[in-house]
């Protein structure tokens, strides 16, 4: 007999990212960013005092919200500091959807959580973690947003919905409009989570800025992919604040601590330092595509810091990933419907790309 809750019992945990030990693999599987954080990172983490580690963190990351307040022009009540973006997506599901077996529902409404098929996997162990329904409401050919999507996630009752923009895996950006016209239409909250926002031609924070014309939108943050801290774990949530003010009331008392704060302060700080490393992953991303394009694949134009290529011929994607990692290459494979014939290339530094690329005219090399 097991202890834990049925629908733990039940569960598929999340599976990351293979993270090697190994010194010498070409690692472009998780999305980091291949460049190192900026000096201010560094410093601010090394100014960190003994006696502000003998005491507890600011609760709400107070220096933190004012600066991301500053630099999005917004109010500090409009921000939340996270332990990781992913630490934010819990949050959400806590605050805003209701369990199976609790929930005092109305009539026809289920409570539950609404996403595009496909999308971050995480999100589906968050739903099974909470005992809370999913909506899947695929994608269009083109990876762009079904146009009843928030229509069929009414009907079902979803209280939130998930939206990746740009999306992954496909890398394809929505229009600030096109959310704009998902958030007047869904009865719940949308939560655009904006984990690769900084590789993209613009952002979303018009909808959450003071005066936007819509009260239901927050968009999730990061510094793991454009600021290059994932290890560091710090994310946040821009929202109007009663948004803001709900989750908060499900934070962990204190759920981000003194270097992460530090280190996240000094980061958006030291955007302008940043934004080159993403200049630079972004003139690969063009690269990258059109070179893996004269090779007869087709990759959609990603606005992200990762492509979706989809592999045609022998060796199939599942091999062509298999072989790669022979070669200390790693990507990443997801076998599920729509990506089990493509795989997920992190555009990494020129040399880590040219690896790639040698390496799969190796492997295509005796193709007909
Ligand atoms: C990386 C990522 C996040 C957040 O990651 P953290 O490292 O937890 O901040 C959120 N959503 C998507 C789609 C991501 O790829």
């Amino acid at each position: 007999m097991s202890y834990e809750r049925f629908n733990i019992e039940q569960l598929d945990a999340y599976t990351p990212g293979e993270q090697p030990t190994a010194v010498d693999v070409v690692k472009l599987n998780t999305n980091e960013n291949p460049y190192p954080p900026t000096d201010a990172v560094m410093q601010a983490i090394r100014q960190v005092t003994a006696e502000s580690l003998r005491r507890y963190p600011s609760p709400r990351a107070a220096t933190f919200r004012q600066t991301a307040a500053e630099v999005h022009g917004v109010t500090p009540d409009h921000i939340l500091a996270t332990n990781g973006g992913d630490e934010l997506l819990r949050m959400a599901v806590t605050t805003f959807c209701q369990a199976y077996s609790y929930a005092p529902l109305l009539p026809g409404d289920r409570g539950g959580l609404g996403e595009t098929l496909p999308t971050y996997s995480l999100y589906d162990v968050l739903a099974g973690i909470h005992n809370t329904p999913v909506v899947k409401v695929p994608l269009n050919a083109d990876w762009s947003i079904a146009a009843d999507f928030a229509e069929q996630l009414n009907d079902a009752g979803c209280r939130l919905a998930l939206v990746v923009n740009p999306h992954a895996p496909s890398g394809r950006l929505e229009t600030v409009d096109t959310l704009r016209a998902i958030a007047r239409a869904f009865r719940g909250v949308l939560l655009i989570d904006e984990a690769y926002v900084n590789f993209a031609a613009r952002d979303t924070v018009d909808l959450v800025r003071p005066g936007s014309d819509v009260d239901n939108v927050m968009l999730l943050r990061t510094m793991s992919k454009g600021y290059s801290l994932a290890g560091l774990r710090f994310g946040y949530a821009i929202g109007h604040p009663k948004l803001i003010a709900a989750m908060d009331k499900c934070r962990d008392s204190y759920n981000t601590d003194a270097l992460a704060q530090a280190a996240a302060t000094a980061a958006l700080r030291s955007r302008d330092i940043a934004a080159q490393t993403w200049a630079k992953v972004i003139a690969e991303r063009m690269r990258v595509t059109s070179e893996l394009r004269r090779r007869g694949c087709e990759v959609p134009d990603s606005q992200s810091n990762f492509i979706l290529a989809a592999v045609q011929g022998t060796p199939n994607a599942r091999e062509m990933y298999q072989r790669l990692k022979d070669r200390n290459i790693l990507v990443r494979y997801f076998d599920q419907e729509r990506l089990r014939d493509k795989l997920r290339i992190t555009i990494g530094t020129p040399a880590q790309n040219d690896a790639l690329l040698a390496a799969w005219d190796q492997l295509t090399a005796t193709r007909a």
